[in-house]
């Protein structure tokens, strides 16, 4: 009997193994195409950023959608690990940038002044051509830089933090603000903080979603906004998903809220009609 359940969990074992391994081969293969002669299976979503100093939306972050015709929707999370393996994260994040300049050209032509964080992936930020690609393309367009911010997952950084240091300095020379993505969830060292050329850190969601109930949250949260304010770095935090959680944001003074609360991401066309809309809206009420 134990010899069939041993039995049993090795064929199981090597039929996920297989299913996970056609799954990957699939989605590189869609992806290959996706980004030459299917570009319409891409898409971007926009989540707002609520300045909680001013009271306004003043930024928003660029989120990849992959609709495929293959594999249907398939999300973020699953799809850019794999892209980063098989050598493709540069070429997705080379589409990402092209279409958020078109979009932020589209938003200031209906007056939305919004700027615009990128997700980055540790291989792109040592691709040599990437920065100087971004500034080619905001002088075409004539856009000043802080249209556009950077976001790094702690993650990538603490992968080689060294090497990080230097060719995030490379954005940072340029103009462009950089926050560290998912913090509190990547063991960086204080020593590497120190050195890190940002301006930003974005605390994990796992941290927020359950701020309001959770006193074990509400301890890491409060530790990360002392140890930024001593760093002099804003932070932004992600998964503000009730009121309760914004107000205690606010009141310890974290800079940013961005969450399902206050909006979900949206394609452009709904994000310019949610701007609008709540141009007057009182967050703090
Ligand atoms: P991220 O950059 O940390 O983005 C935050 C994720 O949390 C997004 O998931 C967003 O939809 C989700 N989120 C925002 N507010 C809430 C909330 O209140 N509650 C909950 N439960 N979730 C919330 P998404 O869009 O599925 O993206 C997942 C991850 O995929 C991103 O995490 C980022 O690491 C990666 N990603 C997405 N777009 C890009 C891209 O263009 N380039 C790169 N390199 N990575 C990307
Ligand atoms: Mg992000
Ligand atoms: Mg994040
Ligand atoms: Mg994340």
């Amino acid at each position: 009997d134990e010899a069939r359940v041993t039995q049993g969990l090795i064929v199981s074992y090597a039929e996920e193994f297989e299913r996970n391994y056609v799954r990957r081969l699939a989605i590189i293969s869609e992806l290959k195409k996706a980004l030459v002669t299917q570009q319409s299976e891409l898409s971007l979503c926009y989540q707002p950023k609520l300045n909680l100093n001013t009271n306004k939306v003043d930024h928003a972050e660029a989120l990849i959608r992959w609709n495929s015709s293959q594999l249907g929707f398939v999300p973020p999370d699953e799809f850019i690990a794999i892209a980063e393996q098989a050598g493709l994260i540069n070429q997705v994040t080379q589409w990402v940038i092209n279409a958020v300049i078109d979009d932020v050209v589209t938003l200031r032509e209906h007056d939305v002044r919004l700027s615009i964080a990128i997700n980055l992936s540790a291989k792109d930020i040592v691709d040599p051509h990437l920065l100087s690609n971004v500034t080619d393309k905001l002088k075409e367009f004539d856009l000043p830089h802080d249209c556009l911010s950077f976001e790094i997952t702690e993650s990538d950084i603490v992968s080689d933090p060294k090497k990080a240091v230097a060719e995030l300095q490379r954005f940072r020379d340029a103009g462009f603000s950089l926050a560290i993505d998912d913090f509190g969830t990547g063991y960086s060292s204080l020593t590497y903080l120190k050195s890190l050329p940002v301006t930003e850190l974005k605390i994990d969601k796992s941290f927020v979603l359950k701020l309001n109930t959770q006193r074990s949250d509400q301890q890491i949260v409060q530790t990360i906004l002392h140890l930024a304010k001593s760093f002099n770095l804003d932070v932004v935090a992600e998964g503000v998903e009730d009121k309760a959680s914004l107000t205690l944001l606010r009141e310890w003074g974290c800079k940013w809220g961005q969450g399902y609360y206050i909006c979900k991401p949206a394609p452009l066309s709904q994000l310019i009609s949610w701007y609008t809309d709540n141009l007057a809206t009182d967050w703090t009420t």
